[in-house]
């Protein structure tokens, strides 16, 4: 019997939040996840479930990569910490620079600073901004430009610079120097006959007179991710990041790229910002730099910021910044080795080979009456859940069909991520075409079950 949809964790409001992190307690009966292997995860009670969004859009390698834990335990063994303060540093954190360094072709870049999570990578890089601005002798260019429905993470600097309502409205953010620009989704935001181009130059339009409207002198950066994840999987319109950075160029306004989710092959290139042709100031990374299996983020620097920072000129003294775990030598250890799976196998090339079947296979039921759009690019896909085909008409959000659909999903065997009537995907890279042929079945069955639901 289907008792899913008598659950708490499928009725409750929370489901309708972006994340409910952090409290932990039994009172609705959260899934336990025991054991991990490849694609899979299993529950406490030993069932199976396809992971189709690698944790948090993060275990790029899957469950059980033998040599990211022969790494950990070596490092482990060898030296489990040490700090980089002070210029002192270890071995794994300096490779680990120079390694990623390499790894990052759409423009030079020059220098790396670890972070824990991808949240301190996205504060940590308000911090650099504000410090380069500070060097150049111009404290007034401190706002930042972010977009709509944008996640950059949930400290109070990045919730800020995030777009979700749900993460400003309870914690009176965001910060005033934050400022927000148009979502790039043109099948909700597109005016009546507007081509994608048409699109992206009214928001590179609006983009330009946000920007003279506050004075160009007052903003300091833009940031974006080159595919929006968490806000739904928004990959951006044709031409979009062309014409937005001429628009950031033009007023002196550094891009910031955030590749939390991008990042590592996820799209199918190496970076977003290979796919897209943004050239960065500063990009920030976490999640898949270690396969997710320790905390670790960085931010990479442009030669040019970082020689504003690193100047003998600068009168400010050293970027007082960094953490306890900055650079930590276990989680440095585990990403050096991911880098190096990576390469070694591929993976960039894989996931560019495996997805047309996925995007493909799942784009398949598009026709379905109750789904509005189903969009992503590499191995990314969102599902939006709307009536009669438009993004003007949402379901009831009581009727849960988002949430109906996620405990089909779950009854089935496979976990997605649910916000509201949004439903998003990220699995590894290493899923093989049979477990996409699994992912796509059970999204059949579960999208069946919910369209005979909706029909009640
Ligand atoms: N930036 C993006 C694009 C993300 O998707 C996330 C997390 O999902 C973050 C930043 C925040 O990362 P963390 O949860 O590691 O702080």
């Amino acid at each position: 019997t289907d008792n899913t949809t008598n659950d708490a964790r499928f009725k409750g409001h929370d489901m309708l939040a972006p994340f409910t992190a952090g409290w932990q307690t039994t009172d609705v009966n959260p899934l336990v996840i025991d054991k991990s292997e490849g694609s899979y995860v299993y529950d406490i009670n030993g069932k199976k479930y396809l992971d189709s969004l690698a944790g948090l859009w993060c275990t790029a390698l899957g469950g059980n990569e033998p040599r990211l834990v022969e790494a950990a335990t070596a490092q482990l063994n060898k030296l489990p910490f040490y700090h980089s303060f002070w210029n002192r540093t270890t071995k794994p954190s300096l490779d680990l620079a120079k390694d990623l360094l390499e790894t990052f072709t759409a423009r030079k870049m020059a220098k790396a600073f670890f972070v824990n999570s991808g949240s301190e990578a996205n504060d940590t890089q308000v911090k650099l901004v504000w410090y380069y601005n500070n060097a150049l002798g111009r404290p007034n260019k401190k706002k930042f430009i972010a977009r709509a429905k944008s996640y950059h993470g949930s400290t109070l600097i990045a919730a800020s610079l995030s777009g979700l309502p749900a993460l400003h409205q309870k914690f009176d953010l965001p910060a005033p120097f934050v400022l927000h620009t148009d979502c790039p989704h043109y099948w909700r935001f597109h005016l009546p006959g507007e081509t994608e181009e048409e699109f992206s130059t009214r928001l590179a339009k609006n983009l330009e007179e946000l920007i003279l409207k506050e004075g160009p002198d007052t903003i300091a950066a833009f940031i974006a991710e080159p595919v929006m994840g968490a806000g739904g999987v928004i990959p951006p319109p044709a031409t979009y990041f062309e014409k937005i950075q001429a628009v950031v160029k033009k007023y002196d306004i550094l891009f910031i790229a955030d590749e939390v989710i991008c990042a590592f092959g996820r799209l199918g290139t190496m970076y977003g910002c290979d796919k897209y042709g943004i050239k960065p100031d500063l990009v920030s990374l976490a999640k898949a730099l270690s396969s997710a299996y320790l905390p670790i983020g960085a931010v990479l620097v442009s030669p040019e910021v970082s020689e504003v920072i690193h100047s003998q000129s600068n009168k400010l003294g050293s970027f007082s910044h960094g953490f306890t775990y900055s650079g930590h030598p276990v989680s440095c250890a585990v990403a050096i080795e991911a880098l190096k799976i990576y390469k070694e196998r591929n993976i960039v090339e894989k996931v560019a080979n495996i997805s047309p079947r996925f995007q493909d296979g799942v784009k398949a039921f598009a026709d379905s009456p109750i789904i509005g759009e189903i969009r992503g690019t590499g191995l990314i896909l969102g599902t939006e859940f709307t009536d009669n085909k438009s993004p003007n008409d949402p379901f009831p959000p009581e009727w849960g069909v988002g949430a109906y659909f996620g405990a089909q999903c779950e009854k089935h065997g496979m976990l997605v991520r649910v916000a509201g009537d949004n439903i998003m995907m990220s699995p590894p890279f290493i899923i093989s075409p049979e477990e996409v042929d699994e992912l796509i079945s059970i999204y059949g069955k579960a999208l069946k079950g919910t369209e005979e639901r909706v029909k009640e």
